[in-house]
């Protein structure tokens, strides 16, 4: 397989935690990252998908569109199984406009609030998609498994980690960013996309 060569990435996002998430696998090759906000792109797409996947294929064509060099983006939620799969696609947006986190989360235990122990599994859900060229797309997805706690606890984190509880212990909120990147939906879905550029794309000669 005649393998391709990158050697600048665009990540389109201007989420600084997925960035660095973003930037930490690629640390290893001699491979430009950029951001957004280092390209002055201040862009506002809409997310019209009806799944994580189309979501960040929207993102990363737009910004592909507008750059024509290799672009990733990721797009991120919670799936909760008493609601059916909610909030899903909509997580950033569940309380409406200009909501805050904690808005967001007291919407979320307030739906939750008949539901018992054993009916609180959820997962974090992160799609990937990185438009190489034209021709060549990779997509990869991560999944963190765990249940909604009864109520807030722990300051780490962003979004709904202070409900997100790990094996019925510690909400994420309460790792440690370390602990968090060994087990996360986006780190395990940066696994699978460094196996596919692996396979894919000649990073060898880009090993620092
Ligand atoms: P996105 O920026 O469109 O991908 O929106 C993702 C939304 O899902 C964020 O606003 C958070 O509310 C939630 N989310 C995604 N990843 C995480 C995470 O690692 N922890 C907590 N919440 C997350």
């Amino acid at each position: 397989m005649n393998k391709i060569k990158i050697n600048k990435i665009i990540i389109a996002s201007n989420n600084k935690g997925k960035v660095e998430e973003i930037k930490k696998i690629f640390n290893k090759y001699e491979i430009e990252i950029l951001s957004l906000g280092d390209l002055n792109i201040d862009i506002d797409i809409e997310e019209t998908g009806q799944t994580f996947e189309e979501n960040a294929y929207i993102k990363a064509k737009a910004i592909y569109d507008l750059v024509k060099l290799p672009t990733i983006a990721d797009d991120s939620g919670l799936c909760v199984e008493y609601l059916g799969g909610r909030p899903g696609v909509l997580s950033a947006r569940y309380a409406g406009e200009g909501a805050t986190d904690q808005d967001r989360i007291n919407k979320l235990l307030d739906e939750m609030k008949d539901a018992e122990k054993n009916k609180r599994n959820a997962k974090f859900v992160s799609s990937i998609v990185f438009i190489i060229n034209k021709k060549q797309v990779l997509k990869s997805t991560g999944e963190c498994f765990g249940t909604i706690a009864l109520e807030p606890r722990g300051s780490g984190g962003f979004g709904y980690d202070p409900i997100f509880l790990i094996n019925n212990n510690k909400t994420v909120a309460q790792l440690s960013q370390e602990e968090k990147n060994k087990i996360s939906h986006r780190a395990m879905a940066l696994k699978n996309l460094e196996k596919l550029l692996e396979m894919r794309v000649n990073i060898d000669e880009y090993h620092k």
